[in-house]
């Protein structure tokens, strides 16, 4: 992946970050104040404690020790050594890395090993096109939702689909950089975090649930709401969706079509 077109997912620019591979989102409490008070915490001890490689035994008993080790699947690991990279606390990523170390790599400690943690490439890399990876980098200026939504491939393919759908082409990602475009993208992408029909489940995670020893994809049963399977159907699932009654469903294809329309017109401004 060494050509000019690479788009570096995991660590784009300031402002944003992913560190969803190194199982940021696996703790049962995985809500932003709970990740950020804990992220920010280990980051202070890794900075007061660790000055070399054999630091990092100790570093990582005590942070066990302090933190809730509580997760949501109990098969992803959660690296204890994920932490905030910049003094802003606006990126999230490995404290291990030699950009943040004066040159020392240290991630042959970890559970991965520094070869699996250099060359990972989650599915995003490969199916998302270069217009949405940079289309979502400008969109997104917050290191919990961006991580949130560029692994959610099916949430970033949807929005793009169901938009070049009604304008008839692919907008070019330049015209999400700033101004109402971005904004009503903004808005949609959210709603990963706000949307009000999200299951609380722990076990739930986009469209997926573990049910003890395995992945399961999740399936809204439309028959027993009474409704026809919905044309936003992926994004209801990217969105954990729990419906209780067809209104709901309703309401919800009331919300994405609101997104989706607005985006339109201001497109045609
Ligand atoms: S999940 Fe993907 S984008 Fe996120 S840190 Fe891992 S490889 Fe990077
Ligand atoms: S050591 Fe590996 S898994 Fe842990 S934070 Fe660094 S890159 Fe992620």
């Amino acid at each position: 992946m060494n050509d000019d077109s690479f788009i570096h997912l995991c660590q784009p620019a300031g402002g944003k970050s992913c560190g969803a591979c190194c199982g940021l989102y696996n703790y049962a409490d995985s809500s932003r104040d709970s990740l950020a008070a804990r992220i920010r915490a280990r980051t202070r001890r890794f900075h007061a404690a660790v000055k070399g490689t054999n630091d990092l035994p100790s570093f990582a008993a005590i942070t066990r020790e302090c933190e809730d080790q509580t997760k949501r699947y109990e098969v992803i690991y959660c690296c204890e050594y994920l932490g905030f990279l910049d003094q802003g606390e606006s990126r999230v990523g490995c404290l291990l890395h030699p950009l943040q170390n004066d040159g020392l790599d240290m991630r042959d400690v970890s559970f991965y090993g520094r070869e699996l943690c250099d060359g990972h490439f989650c599915p995003s890399y490969h199916y998302l096109t270069k217009e949405e990876k940079l289309s979502l980098i400008y969109i997104i200026d917050d290191w919990y939702l961006y991580g949130l939504c560029v692994t959610d491939i099916d949430l970033v393919k949807e929005w793009f689909r169901l938009i070049a759908s009604m304008i008839y082409e692919v907008p070019p990602p330049e015209r999400f950089r700033r101004g109402k475009l971005r904004e009503i993208s903004s808005r949609f992408f959210s709603r990963k975090i706000s949307w009000p029909f999200r299951s609380e489940a722990a076990n739930r995670l986009g469209k997926y649930y573990f049910d003890g020893s395995q992945y399961m994809i999740n399936h809204i049963d439309y028959d027993s709401l009474g409704r026809e399977r919905s044309r936003f159907d992926k994004i209801f699932l990217s969105l954990s969706s729990e419906f209780k009654t067809g209104s709901d469903v309703d309401e919800a294809e009331g919300i994405i079509q609101s997104d989706v329309d607005e985006f339109v017109a201001a497109y045609k401004e």
